[in-house]
């Protein structure tokens, strides 16, 4: 089915920053399946885990434990201070997960509250439940009735997530850093001033960060460079590297979940939850996310120094999530000079490139890229 364009190309292998299409043709790739590759293309963890886990057990239900997932869990609750963890295959599953949760406390604790504080520009999934709760104008119309329990306020501002709360309100999600909505950093204090929010009335604070966790900032959850802790978090992309399996987590206040309320036939299934283990380890070397935000400090500089050079942009972003926004809508037309020049980088906004290079990118890697977007940058007319 026609879901979406492509180039017509055809991708073939990879590894690490690099990926080849049929024809062995090698870019330089920034997206890294959209943040997903967090240790690059085919890393030696992944493929060990694959290994090993894939001639031992592939999956005996999810009717009984298995020790990866048991594994998986303690580690992330030891890595994040949450109490418990349950899992999924993908983010907008994740988060939906969070959303039952949110419905169930607010019936619990919060005499009935069901809906959901979420912001404009946000992005959660494509479920029809993750989808009402993104603030993305174009999803209302696509597949109406939406579905109900979602209140959007405008990202970063305090105020206005102040003045939407009422007695129907039981929790507020919001990503730490907007990745799809063009890599939109909130004011300082903002996350905290959420946190501040949910404690003084009594509501739950969900942190989306399917995008912005397993290291992408520069810290193992996106929250923590906030110094902010979420009642629920959800992961997904990184956490598998390449693998599809995410994660919910939530603390001893907010998870309320009992047997017969969540499951699904791979939830849990141990080839994915030893993939994730290993990925988890492999983020858990402080080396590791302290290399990523030097890269980062790396990438603003010589994206400033692009955006000097040819005017008309400006970089934002952290870790190693970065954005050049212009005041004009090249994004496409630069995207498709830059795959020319044999670089990756994703439009995520018509005035907004964005940049997901793998957490173990080289200084070299990051020259590299500004070559070659200096040479599609100078064919924008
Ligand atoms: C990608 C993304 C999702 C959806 O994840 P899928 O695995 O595509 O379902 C949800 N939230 C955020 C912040 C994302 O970046």
């Amino acid at each position: 089915m026609p879901v979406t364009t492509r180039p017509s190309l055809v991708m073939a292998r990879g590894a690490g920053s690099w990926l080849w299409d049929e024809t062995g043709r090698r870019y330089l790739d920034f997206v890294q399946g959209w943040a997903v590759n967090a240790l690059g293309h085919c890393p030696v963890e992944v493929r060990r885990a694959l290994g090993e886990q894939g001639s031992r057990l592939l999956s005996p239900s999810p009717a009984y434990h298995n020790r990866p997932q048991l594994d998986l869990a303690e580690k992330l609750c030891a890595l994040t201070g949450a109490h418990h963890a349950t899992f999924c295959l993908s983010g907008a599953e994740a988060n939906e997960v969070a959303v039952k949760l949110a419905r169930k406390w607010g019936r619990l604790r919060r005499s009935g509250a069901w809906q959901i504080l979420t912001t404009w520009g946000a992005f959660h999934g494509r479920t029809l439940a993750t989808m009402a709760a993104s603030g993305k104008p174009t999803f209302d119309a696509l597949f109406p009735p939406s579905t109900p329990g979602f209140r959007r306020v405008a990202f970063g501002d305090l105020a206005a997530a102040r003045g939407a709360v009422d007695d129907s309100v039981a929790a507020v999600m919001v990503e730490p850093v907007q990745g799809e909505g063009g890599v939109v950093v909130p004011p300082p204090g903002y996350l905290a001033g959420l946190r501040e929010l949910c404690d003084r009335e009594n509501l739950l604070l969900i942190c989306d960060e399917v995008q912005t966790g397993c290291g992408r900032l520069g810290t193992f959850l996106g929250q923590s460079t906030e110094r902010v802790s979420a009642d629920v978090t959800t992961l997904g992309k990184g956490l598998g590297a390449g693998v599809p399996v995410s994660a919910v987590l939530a603390n001893e206040r907010a998870s309320c979940l009992e047997p017969g309320d969540q499951g699904g036939t791979h939830a849990g299934n141990p080839l994915l939850a030893s993939v994730a283990l290993a990925v988890v380890t492999a983020l858990g070397d402080p080396d590791l996310l302290a290399a990523v935000r030097q890269r980062g400090a790396e990438m603003r500089e010589t994206l400033s120094s692009l955006a000097r050079r040819f005017g008309g942009a400006q970089p934002r972003g952290r870790g190693l999530l970065w954005a050049l926004v212009f005041d004009r809508p090249v994004a496409v037309e630069l995207s498709a000079h830059a795959l020319d020049a044999g670089l990756l980088v994703n439009p995520a906004q018509p005035n907004v490139v964005r940049f997901m290079p793998q957490l173990r990118t080289s200084p070299i890697e990051v020259e590299l890229m500004a070559e070659r977007l200096a040479t599609a940058w100078a064919r924008l007319d």
